[in-house]
């Protein structure tokens, strides 16, 4: 029968539409019993000086993944956006916060070691954040400049007076901000200069782009000296090779994170 009314539609296609979201719909029903469990682990990636490739490290990025006791390592790009729908994003971010807190106070771990956390704009919207993030840092007693908060251009940040009081509570609590994957979304610039960040990161795609159309690497230049006239540090993300690590150099980024560096590992490797 199905053979005599032949789909317009290539099947492989909606297999595939159809596979995706099973998994979607499978991954929201076990996230709150991975929560409960903690089935989540935190991978970290060194962000280094430009110049100094080879001093220790001092910097990390904290990359969460899921243990999945079946499925294996999940990436965060599948399924932070389901924790975010479900908000199960707040209870993880609350993970987060403590699994960076447990590591940096190893008695190994230098005290001028920091790390970068990554927030989602659902948590934004979470009563009492900063000071809930700073008395959870301030009783590991970790100084709350070790910490970095890195925050990724979004629609959803649409109250802008809100996510401005929201800044400046980060920073009279002594955190740092960071603008995560710039040269992404649509008004990359003008949130740049809406808000006041200490940090940007220049997006990967962004990185690889220059290589296949040389506008890129002249906007990035641009970029880079519109960051450093308005006093921000500059990370240049995703570097992979010599050549990238050379371009960027030659920008004056002023931190580097790649593989070309380390691939994201755990704590427990680095110290
Ligand atoms: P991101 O914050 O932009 O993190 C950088 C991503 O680039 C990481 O992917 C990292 O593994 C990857 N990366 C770094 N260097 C290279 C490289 O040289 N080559 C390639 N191909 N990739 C590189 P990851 O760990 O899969 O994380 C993806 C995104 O998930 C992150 O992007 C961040 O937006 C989100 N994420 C990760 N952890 C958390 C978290 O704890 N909370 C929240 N809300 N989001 C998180
Ligand atoms: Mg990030
Ligand atoms: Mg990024
Ligand atoms: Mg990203």
């Amino acid at each position: 029968q199905a053979k005599s009314t032949p789909s317009r539609k290539p099947v492989g296609y909606q297999d595939a539409i159809v596979q995706e979201l099973r998994l979607h719909l499978e991954l929201a029903h076990c996230l709150p019993r991975a929560i409960e469990l903690q089935e989540f682990a935190l991978y970290f990636q060194p962000i280094v000086n430009t110049t100094e490739l080879d001093e220790p490290i001092q910097h990390y990025e904290a990359l969460i993944r899921w243990d999945h006791p079946i499925k294996g390592v999940i990436p965060p790009d599948h399924f932070i956006e389901i924790a975010e729908k479900s908000g199960d994003i707040i209870a993880i971010g609350y993970w987060v916060i403590h699994e960076v807190c447990r590591c940096l106070s190893q008695p190994s771990v230098p005290q001028n070691v920091g790390v970068s956390i990554n927030l989602s704009p659902v948590q934004f919207k979470e009563e009492m954040l900063v000071q809930n993030i700073a008395k959870i840092i301030k009783s590991y007693g970790i100084s709350t400049n070790r910490i970095t908060i890195e925050i990724t251009e979004s629609s959803a940040m649409q109250d802008n007076q809100l996510t401005k009081e929201m800044f400046s509570e980060f920073h009279a609590e002594g955190f740092k901000l960071s603008m995560d994957d710039f040269g992404t979304g649509y008004s990359s610039l003008s949130y740049l200069l809406n808000f006041h960040f200490d940090i940007i990161k220049i997006d990967k795609s962004f990185i690889d782009n220059t290589l296949v159309d040389v506008q890129y690497e002249i906007i990035a230049q641009t970029v880079v000296k519109l960051a450093h006239d308005l006093k921000l540090t500059v990370i240049c993300e995703g570097i992979e090779t010599d050549e990238q690590y050379k371009m960027v150099s030659d920008w004056q980024a002023d931190m580097i994170q790649g593989y070309l560096i380390s691939r994201p590992k755990l704590w427990s490797e680095f110290y």
